[in-house]
């Protein structure tokens, strides 16, 4: 079979030519197969009468029933302290990201600047595109956390509002806040914190933590995300958001996700838990990957180490849903340009401002296109042992 070439996309932030986004994006398709063997399980049916009106009972736009679902998945995999904390649904969790910075913002009538935008390098890149879509009085984008070091701002200086990914998209480390001091909020996402990802030490516990069901059960087509937040008010201000924006997160998507939530609590930790299956997948990828990478001198991955996990309880090899490629040649500065004369699809990491010598690939991809990936890794190592 013949590959079609890779087709140029349009031009990144940075001005640069990108490549055709879906090949390299973290488009969850591995867990089709799983899905497809509970097809009937997991099936949702809707007739054309139901679910017609904007809310649910009492004129709220979330189901109380998938909030309880929702809770009840978190407790069981251990993933995040849900007791206390407040749930915002939304149409994915890139809604969230300016839902939640909104919310943690001072009011606009209050005679601070706006609060500052910051992520660590690298970073997930929306956290800048969305923060300058929307930049104004109350929040503005800051840049990366090493521009502001120890600097601390006060209350009164509109604060710093961090995000911290973890496990980070793209390198896929479990981060902490950077930036201290009571004028710093951190927002956690949390999309990969999933046993099929990383290792979970223990149960998240922040003052606001956002979710995807993207990555935790791969319906990123369905677009819905949730926010744990523990101050009221600060819940109050991203639902606000949400209603304004989108009138709450789709009712059909809430239907579809209550059945997803419940089939995958009914099967955890049985022959069909689909972490252990999301595990398993994602563990053999970055083994295959990293053995064929381990020959190489010109590129090189993250370095990653099993760790002890809660949910498996017990030692787990390590299945990021990303490879950080680093190109090492002097001539490779662009490792994106570098792989892709290899036709190796990825994400440069100048989106995520770590320089043209990072770039990111996506092993969240179906079988057939990892079983390809593969191919032209192996090709590329070769090639350097042949000296071509
Ligand atoms: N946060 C991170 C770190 C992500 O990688 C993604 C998706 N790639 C999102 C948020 C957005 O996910 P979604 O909008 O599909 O919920």
């Amino acid at each position: 079979m013949t590959l079609p070439a890779p087709t140029p996309g349009p031009a990144d932030a940075a001005g640069r030519v990108s490549n055709n986004d879906w090949w390299c994006s973290g488009n969850p398709l591995f867990l089709e197969p799983y899905w497809r063997r509970h097809a009937g399980a997991s099936a949702v049916v809707v007739s054309g009468w139901h679910r017609m009106s904007y809310t649910a009972t009492d004129g709220v736009f979330q189901s109380v029933e998938l909030e309880r679902q929702i809770r009840r998945l978190h407790r069981a995999v251990g993933n995040a302290v849900t007791d206390g904390k407040h749930v915002v649904f939304a149409a994915g969790s890139l809604q969230l990201i300016n839902a939640l910075v909104y919310a943690l913002s001072p009011d606009v009538n209050a005679a601070s600047p706006p609060a500052l935008v910051v992520a660590t390098a690298p970073y997930y890149p929306t956290y800048r595109t969305q923060t300058k879509m929307f930049d104004g009085r109350e929040y503005k984008w800051g840049g990366t956390t090493a521009l502001w070091g120890n600097a601390s701002r006060s209350s009164t200086d509109g604060g710093f509002i961090e995000f911290v990914t973890s496990p980070n998209n793209p390198d896929a480390q479990l981060q902490r806040p950077v930036l201290g001091g009571s004028s710093a909020a951190a927002i956690f996402d949390h999309a990969y914190y999933w046993p099929h990802f990383t290792h979970i030490p223990a149960p998240s516990d922040e003052d606001v933590m956002m979710f995807t069901m993207s990555k935790p059960s791969g319906h990123a087509g369905s677009r819905f995300g949730w926010a744990l937040i523990r101050d009221e008010k600060v819940s109050k201000k991203a639902y606000e958001y949400v209603q304004n924006s989108v009138m709450g997160a789709s009712r059909d998507t809430q239907l579809r996700m209550l059945g997803i939530v419940k089939a995958m609590l009914a099967n955890l930790h049985g022959e069909e838990d689909i972490f252990a299956f999301g595990h398993e997948v994602m563990r053999s990828r970055w083994r295959r990957l990293s053995a064929a990478v381990s020959r190489s001198r010109r590129i090189s991955l993250q370095k990653m180490a099993p760790e002890y996990c809660t949910y498996f309880k017990r030692v787990r090899e390590p299945s990021p849903a990303y490879a950080w490629v680093k190109c090492e040649r002097e001539e490779d500065e662009d490792c994106y340009e570098a792989l892709l004369k290899a036709k190796i699809i990825t994400r440069t990491g100048v989106g995520n401002e770590a320089g043209s010598r990072y770039t990111r690939i996506s092993l969240l991809k179906t079988d057939d296109d990892f079983e390809v990936l593969m191919e032209r890794v192996t090709d590329l190592v070769d090639a350097e042992k042949n000296g071509d």
